[in-house]
């Protein structure tokens, strides 16, 4: 289950901003007070600024300074697997996505993988499969986030699908979204085992991932790692625990 999107700098930051903005501003009405002083009249050039029609806080001041623009399934070669293993988003969204509700994403550090938990849901269809997950993202919009939580989708048939697109954070596991992709696989592993082709792509989605944006298999982790919650249910976290154990990731 997905939790928490926070949108903007923080307090400190915004502080510093704004002090910075106000010292702008201060030296601007200094010139404007040093010109009308001047008996001669002078045609000043347009100033570099159109107007102080300022951007919002959210991107530039949160981005690091080593960011850099992370995978985006669509834009890669026809020889890239994932051309083939990620359908678009656009393949099951009902809805743009709010990008002003939402923050980049930092350059990768931690995977994270989550169920749905909604009710079981066995279903192999293509078109259940996009009804269920724009279910999601419209429960994720409720809640004011500005897309689905989570960046990718395993379904029942080992169908990989694109969530929220990976040029922002997610929000998935409250307060851990900085850096952290998050996966869900449709379907509640309480009440229900996960498909082997569900467990298949799974494995090879996060293998992929870590090797993309060199995560180490010790920041993989399931949502009830970070936090206190039953997601993403026993019979995943069984295969989570065993498949590390094992070393089957990466
Ligand atoms: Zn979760």
């Amino acid at each position: 289950m997905g939790e928490f999107e926070s949108v903007g700098a923080t307090s400190s930051q915004t502080a510093a901003v704004s002090a910075t903005r106000r010292g702008f501003l201060l030296l601007g009405l200094g010139l404007l007070v040093g010109c009308a002083k001047q008996t001669t009249r002078v045609l000043l050039p347009n100033p570099p600024w159109p107007a102080l029609d300022l951007p919002p806080l959210v991107e530039p001041e949160v981005l690091p300074p080593r960011y850099e623009p992370p995978l985006d399934p669509g834009s890669l070669s026809p020889a890239s697997p994932w051309r083939t293993t990620v359908l678009a988003r656009g393949q099951w969204a009902q809805g743009e996505p709010v990008t002003t509700q939402m923050n980049r994403l930092s350059p990768v550090r931690y995977i994270t993988v989550h169920h749905d938990g909604m009710d079981p849901f066995f279903d192999i269809g293509q078109r259940a499969t996009a009804a269920r997950i724009e279910a999601i993202r419209r429960a994720h919009r409720l809640r004011g986030w500005g897309d689905i939580g989570y960046h990718f989708v395993v379904d029942r048939a080992g169908r990989v699908w694109e969530g929220r697109s990976l040029r922002y954070q997610g929000a998935h596991v409250k307060n851990h979204n900085y850096a952290n992709i998050g996966i869900v696989a449709l379907g509640n592993f309480d009440r229900q085992q996960p498909s082997q082709a569900q467990l298949a792509s799974m494995r090879q989605l996060v293998s992929l991932l870590m090797d993309r944006y060199h995560v180490p298999a010790s920041q993989v982790s399931t949502h009830q790692e970070w936090a206190p919650t039953a997601c993403p249910g026993r019979y995943l976290q069984q295969f989570m625990n065993t498949s590390r154990r094992r070393g089957r990731l990466g």
